[in-house]
């Protein structure tokens, strides 16, 4: 497909200008400044193009529980939300082989073909006895591998599967927690969990990605981790980061000011790689009843444009390496640059628009989110993947 956007400030990590930028075949062949085009033509004067966004960690609960999700209705909220690549948790369980459950998302996310999705598979819950081989099984399918409740494996289980992934280039994804320890010792369950499986990281060579980083402490052990090796990267939510009702139900919890303080550090001096939904939407009834979680696909450019930005003064070059290059460049596809022979995946913002959070707005089947209200600047007006417009505001 063929597409010319035209003046338009266009923003990546290393580019701040107004211009143009044409997408022939579905790739990024020209960026400049007055470009002649034959194509379909749309006009991006007072708008913002950046590399549509990457989410590292996100839930559609399909095919586990798809009255709260499915990849259709995530899809949706998804190019929403700008979002043109995900990297879908493992939604399934025991009665679903994994190659079974790989096979099912990726042929029904390419059946409604709006994004593109990676399938994590869990360690931790599922593949216990016989991690290793079942690795094997799949490790031409996938790209990485998620530790969840890291605290279920032993250090002799955690070596083996780090020294597997470090062989076969996979990237293995740490949730940090602990969940043995009594109720309001999270904190110290993630400090643990995330020394742990640092310092086996460092051993092995293993690539390994901290994702929901979500207490001040954590967060000093991964800048000590950074500093022995390149291989370590780490994510946060948009509610971790900017949330500060503490009692809203989602895993990990959220902190207060101090961290909240220490997490902005942590985005300025480069320790935090990347912005992650951990979008997890639940019913109503759910939440009531224990279940925890936030919906974050649709909201997380919006709220870090108005938070990081407008409220801190960042610059949307932050914004965009946070969203698209680094996480891009940790799950090991080419994208996050407006640069000839990049993919034609772009997101188009309205940095001018205003609005308030409303809880009829969703394309997700849920709305369970701590920002109900919420005063924002700044949203996502078209989402166009491969020279295509997938998604339109107006
Ligand atoms: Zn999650």
């Amino acid at each position: 497909m063929n597409i010319m956007v035209k003046n338009i400030r266009l923003i990546d990590p290393f580019l701040d200008q107004v211009g143009d930028i044409l997408i022939e075949d579905g790739k990024i062949t020209q960026v400049g400044i007055d470009l002649e085009s034959r194509y379909e033509m749309i006009d991006g004067t007072n708008c913002i193009c950046m590399p549509s966004f990457v989410d590292l960690h996100a839930h559609f609960r399909d095919p586990l529980s798809t009255c709260k999700e499915d990849i259709l209705s995530g899809s949706l909220g998804a190019v929403k939300g700008g979002y043109t690549f995900i990297n879908l948790m493992y939604d399934s369980d025991d009665s679903w082989d994994i190659n079974k459950t790989l096979d099912y998302v990726y042929s029904k996310n390419k059946e409604i073909g709006l994004i593109d999705v990676h399938q994590s598979i869990f360690i931790g819950r599922h593949l216990d006895e016989n991690t290793l081989e079942i690795i094997n099984t799949i490790s031409d399918k996938v790209k990485n591998v998620v530790v969840e409740r890291s605290m279920n494996l032993s250090n002799t289980k955690l070596l083996e599967v780090m020294r597997k992934c470090k062989n076969d280039n996979l990237l293995l994804i740490v949730q940090a927690e602990d969940r043995n320890l009594p109720s309001g010792m999270s904190s110290m369950g993630e400090v643990l969990e995330t020394s742990r499986c640092g310092i086996l990281a460092l051993e092995t060579g293993c690539r390994t990605h901290f994702t929901h980083v979500s207490s001040k402490d954590a967060l000093i052990v991964i800048k000590g981790l950074k500093e022995k090796t390149n291989k370590i990267t780490c994510d946060i939510t948009p509610h971790h980061l900017i949330s500060t009702e503490t009692e809203y139900p989602v895993n990990p919890p959220l902190k207060a000011e101090e961290d909240i303080k220490m997490f902005l550090r942590g985005i300025i001096d480069g320790t935090i790689d990347s912005i992650a939904t951990d979008h997890a939407p639940q019913k109503k009834n759910d939440m009531l009843n224990g279940l925890t979680g936030a919906v974050g696909i649709e909201l997380a450019f919006r709220l870090c444009f108005t938070y990081l930005c407008r409220e801190q003064g960042l610059s949307l070059n932050v914004i965009s390496k946070l969203m698209s290059f680094n996480p891009s460049n940790i799950i090991g596809i080419k994208h996050g640059l407006l640069r000839t022979g990049y993919n034609g995946n772009l997101t188009i913002i309205d940095p001018l628009n205003e609005s308030a959070i409303l809880e009829s707005e969703f394309a997700s089947k849920c709305s369970n989110t701590p920002f109900i209200g919420y005063k924002t600047i700044g949203k996502v007006i078209k989402t166009i993947k491969n020279g295509h417009v997938i998604f339109d505001l107006c």
